[in-house]
């Protein structure tokens, strides 16, 4: 098993990186990479849930890599902020980094945060929820298709609380799918969202099946913040392989796709 998306102290999450990466390998993870936000914010700080010293961060990572060689093996990610002003700065700075993978997360609307309260959206009404989406799309549009990543997250942030209107997106879906497609992208079956009140994963199952229809590589993702986090509902979500008839499973190794065919 392998888990890509997950979050240390370094970054905003609740344990070191050691202690989720040793967490994984108690449950059974093969290869554990860690994969702190980063972000330049507006003015060029680093906001609070970002990486702050990312020298300081790939050390820690080449440190567990060399300890622990012989139990798992250790990947060096990080979740990119997609925020459209300074993702560019973001994916230069990163160039300098043995990265084997890049996360592509679109967590804000201009400055705006989409996953922090569900009240900041309901006060909205549904024509201003409406917009605000739409314009989540189209930066997240845009970073599939230009942005330095190589695995795109959580397709509807927007749903952390289950849909907020009833418009269906599926077509600006599927125009993300279709670069994503072109470029080679992959992208996740995200657990985080099945410990809050909504059961269901990030994205919603109809967006699932249209990764499986558009054959696009996926990894299982859990977004872990804390070391109990780990592999919380990975095998929920294996199961959704052959409900929907997903193929491929992808691996990272030096910012290289390595493709494993799902066995049924
Ligand atoms: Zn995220
Ligand atoms: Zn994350």
């Amino acid at each position: 098993m392998f888990s890509y998306h997950n979050h240390s102290n370094l970054g905003d999450g609740f344990a070191s990186p050691e202690e989720q990466l040793v967490s994984a390998y108690n449950h059974g993870i093969s290869e554990f990479g860690l994969s702190d936000h980063y972000c330049i914010w507006f003015d060029g700080s680093t906001p609070g849930f970002s990486i702050k010293d990312i020298d300081n961060y790939f050390n820690v990572l080449l440190k567990l890599r060399e300890v622990y060689a012989h139990k798992v093996k250790v990947k060096f990610g990080v979740e990119l902020e997609n925020l459209p002003a300074t993702l560019e700065e973001e994916s230069e700075v990163l160039k300098k980094y043995p990265l084997d993978y890049i996360i592509g997360g679109t967590h804000f609307v201009d400055d705006w945060p989409i996953d922090s309260y569900k009240e900041w959206w309901t006060v909205l009404g549904p024509e201003e929820i409406d917009r605000r989406i739409k314009k989540y799309w189209d930066a997240h549009y845009k970073m599939c298709k230009d942005g330095d990543i190589d695995i795109v997250a959580h397709f509807d942030t927007y749903e952390k609380w289950g849909p907020l209107v009833d418009n269906d997106y599926t077509e600006y879906f599927v125009e993300c799918l279709k670069v994503c497609k072109e470029r080679g992208l992959a992208t996740e079956i995200n657990t985080a969202k099945k410990t809050s009140q909504v059961n269901a994963f990030y994205p919603h199952n109809e967006f699932i099946e249209l990764i499986a229809e558009y054959d696009i590589p996926v990894i299982i993702s859990t977004d872990a913040h804390y070391p109990t986090h780990v592999t919380r509902y990975m095998s929920e979500a294996k199961e959704l392989f052959g409900k929907y008839n997903i193929k491929r499973i992808a691996r990272f190794e030096n910012r290289k796709m390595l493709i494993e065919y799902v066995k049924f």
